[in-house]
């Protein structure tokens, strides 16, 4: 999966002259942090060095951790991040938006391709399908991969169907039906209606703008 790390600037400081000289230190040197999951932190500071944050032990494989036993800036500068939330918290990972890059983050045990609220489909959503163009009504967002689910009568995949070619055959696949059906949120879908399947990263959310 593909992960982000927070940009390498130093941080606002809110009240320099209450802040003890590490703190000081943590919020204003430019380090960037990147949460590997498991709660285990790369922080690379402004000198290039790199270090390793188990922020759950409290330890850091820095020289001032390790031989002065301190809780040094890199420690800080992680739990600064979070707090404020440009870190994510142990147990999640940053990531890109599929659609728009944007940073979110996610489950570390999530799976690509993920999308911000804005991107996201649910039941009820306006797709378009990035091959033809036409616009569907999104019916239902499954946990199953194109590459497990067979379509038709010839025991092909989704992901090996011809028009499917250039999408990742291990996302999620989207039921979705044409023309503009009305589908209440609860994915009701009237029985004359067919669901064609795609492969999630086919179609694109259609946004009201
Ligand atoms: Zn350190
Ligand atoms: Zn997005």
């Amino acid at each position: 999966m593909k992960t982000t790390a927070s940009p390498k600037a130093p941080l606002p400081v809110p009240t320099p002259d209450h802040l003890e000289e590490r703190s000081l230190r943590a919020r204003i040197e430019p380090m960037s942090v990147l949460a590997l999951g498991d709660g285990l932190y790369e922080v690379e500071s402004g000198s290039e060095s790199t270090y390793l944050v188990d922020l759950g032990a409290g330890r850091c494989t820095c020289p001032d951790h390790v031989f002065r036993d301190a809780r040094c800036k890199h420690i800080r500068r992680v739990a600064i991040e979070i707090t404020e939330g440009r870190t994510p918290p142990p147990g999640e990972i940053a990531v890109e938006c599929h659609d728009c890059g944007e940073t979110l983050f996610v489950d570390e045990d999530a799976t690509e391709p993920c999308y911000c609220d804005d991107h996201e489909l649910r039941p009820g959503d306006t797709a378009r399908d990035r091959e033809t163009g036409d616009r569907l009504t999104v019916v239902d967002v499954s946990d199953y991969r194109a590459d497990a689910v067979e379509i038709g009568t010839t025991g092909d995949t989704v992901a090996e169907y011809a028009t499917n070619a250039d999408y990742e055959p291990d996302v999620p696949v989207v039921g979705a039906v044409y023309p503009h059906a009305s589908v209440k949120p609860n994915g009701v879908v009237p029985s004359s209606l067919k669901v064609y399947v795609f492969p999630r990263t086919r179609l694109e959310k259609v946004t009201a703008d």
